[in-house]
This record gives C-alpha cells, structure tokens and sequence, in this order.
C-alpha cells in the first residue's frame, strides 16, 4: 500500500499560519450547545445530536483530535455559523493551533464550515476523489443551498475553502505523540469517503459510512462496494467508533449498517421495479427496515434520488 506520511515540521515551512483569536458563541450568533463530548482523552466529538435540522447540521457528527503539536478536526459542519460554534467549543477545551481539517467526505453538512477554519489557517485534506466532486459541485450546492433547507441567513458569511491535500490509499498524520491515519476503504457513502483512525487508540471516525440512529442518506452509494468496506472497517478491529450521524458505535452496529443497506438495496430495486409511486416505495420500506428514531424522510429522498432514477421512473 501506498504510504505518505506528513509532518508539522515540514508543513510548517509550507502553510501561512494565520492564527486568529478564538470566537465564541456570542459573536457567531449561534445558540450555544451541550459543547463537545470528550471520547478518549485527546479527543472530543459532536455525538448523538438529536435535532437534525438542517440549521444543526443535519445532525451531522463532528470531531477533534488534540497532539502535542496541534489539532486536528474531522469535518465542519453545515456553514460558518455551525464552525464558528465548534471552533469555540474547541477553545473551551484547547488553545492549541488547528493544524488540519479532514473532510470525511464533501457533503455539505461535513465540509461547508471549512472556509472558517481555513481562516485560522488549517491545512484542508481529502480524498481524491471527493475532492474532485467538492470542485465540480461545491458552488453550484451552496448556490443552491434552500433545495437543502438553509436559507441565506443560515449560510450568511458561509465561504467554501477546498482541500490543499489529497490521497487515494493512505495518509498518515503526525500530530506529535498522535499518529492519525487517513484510510480509504475503497467507494462507500461518496466514491472518496474515508476514515480517520487513531491505530494506537483504536478509535475511528468513521463519517457516513455509518450512521447509527439515524436512517442513511444513501443515493450517492454504491452499496455492494459499501457493504464491502464495513468488512474493511471492521476489520480495524476499533473499540469506539464515532459515526457521521448518531450516537457513539461499535462493531455491532457495523453489522447493523450492513444489514440495513442490504435490506435497502433488495426491497428497493424490488418495488421499483413495480412501481414509480416513491410514497408507496417509502411507506412499504419503512415496514421492512429496522427503526430508527431520526432521518425517517431520507428512505424517500433514497427512492427518488435512487432508485427511481435508476428504473428511469425520474429524471
Ligand atoms: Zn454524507
């Protein structure tokens, strides 16, 4: 496999450190929230959020890795005023620099908070091919942004700021006395959704390859390769697990994700096939699926964006 290992030390010399002083929920005109959860004892995420408005995100998880030398964020949330609140609940707990900022993939509830933390002078990496799709979409979703339920208030000031780094295989990221490793388990989620694993501690963000708690967004999937890379996620063996949307995983609920997609992807082409009614699709599946407390709406966005368009029943 390939390897590329990055250091601060190098990255340094390269990047325009801009620090800028630390905002705080006041001036971002966000209401404050429950703050980050701590998960190890370098690390804090965004878990298990209930509201999953679009305005919070979609619910979406966020997180931070903190080495001696710096921090590292896993995704930024839905717009400058969501990053704003987690740049200040990353000040609560650390007045260290944001090193990097990782995209787990390009959706907008990950990756439109980036241009706030490009302010402060972090490095934004991706993968390649997620990278490519954020190029060729990223403006034209943001001018579209009210498809998605943010209107111009919600996004006021929200600046896209693109990934400076990409990989294809692995990147690994010295933090100082925390090695982060970037992993691609081939397509899933997006073609370029990837995985943040810290092998010494064995947690993982795992972004939208698992949702736990939360029905999936799944119409960018391919989900025979999706279900093949949860066997390559559970195959790092991880004891916590912080999911793109849900509270904290294990591994069963990598099992469950598999399940859940398989059911999905069978009853789906099967009804499809014999209907174009996506409310009678979604009503019939919602009967098949194992429940799940949040993003009930997505099994229809899933038919129409899916599987109705692949049965040619819409555009
Ligand atoms: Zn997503």
């Amino acid at each position: 496999m390939k390897r590329l290992t990055i250091c601060l030390c190098t990255l340094f010399l390269l990047a325009p450190l801009a620090l800028a002083g630390p905002a705080t929920a006041a001036d971002s005109g966000s209401i404050p929230g429950p703050g980050l959860t701590r998960i190890a004892e370098n690390v804090y995420a965004y878990v298990d959020i209930r509201n999953s408005t679009p305005q919070n995100s979609f619910g979406a998880n966020a997180g931070i890795v903190i080495g001696r030398d710096g921090i590292l964020v896993v995704d930024t949330l839905v717009s400058a005023r969501e990053a704003k609140r987690f740049i200040a609940d990353i000040r609560a707990v650390s007045d260290k620099p944001i090193r990097y900022v990782v995209n787990t993939h390009y959706h907008l509830d990950h990756s439109f908070g980036n241009g706030e933390f490009a302010k402060l002078g972090a490095l934004i990496i991706a993968h390649a091919n997620d990278r490519k799709t954020m190029l060729q979409n990223g403006a034209a979703a943001l001018q579209g942004a009210k498809d998605f339920g943010l209107s111009e208030a919600d996004l006021a000031g929200t600046e896209l700021a693109w990934p400076v780094i990409a990989f294809t295989d692995r990147l690994e990221i010295d933090l100082g006395e925390q090695m982060v490793e970037l992993i691609y388990p081939g397509p899933s989620h997006t073609d370029g959704s990837l995985l943040v694993f810290l092998p010494d501690q064995k947690l993982l963000f795992a972004g939208d390859a698992l949702f736990t708690g939360y029905h999936p967004f799944l119409a960018e999937g391919n989900l025979a390769a999706w279900v093949k890379a949860l066997d390559a996620i559970a195959a790092l063996d991880a004891q916590t697990i912080v999911p793109g949307h849900g509270p904290l995983a294990a591994g069963k609920d990598l099992a469950e994700m598999q399940e859940y997609l398989v059911i999905f992807d069978k009853l789906a082409r099967e009804l499809a096939a014999g209907s174009s009614d996506p409310e009678f699709i979604a009503g019939e599946m919602k009967k098949a699926l194992p429940p799940r407390p949040e993003g009930e709406s997505l099994i229809m966005a899933n038919i129409r964006m899916k599987y109705l368009v692949e049965s040619g029943a819409q555009p």
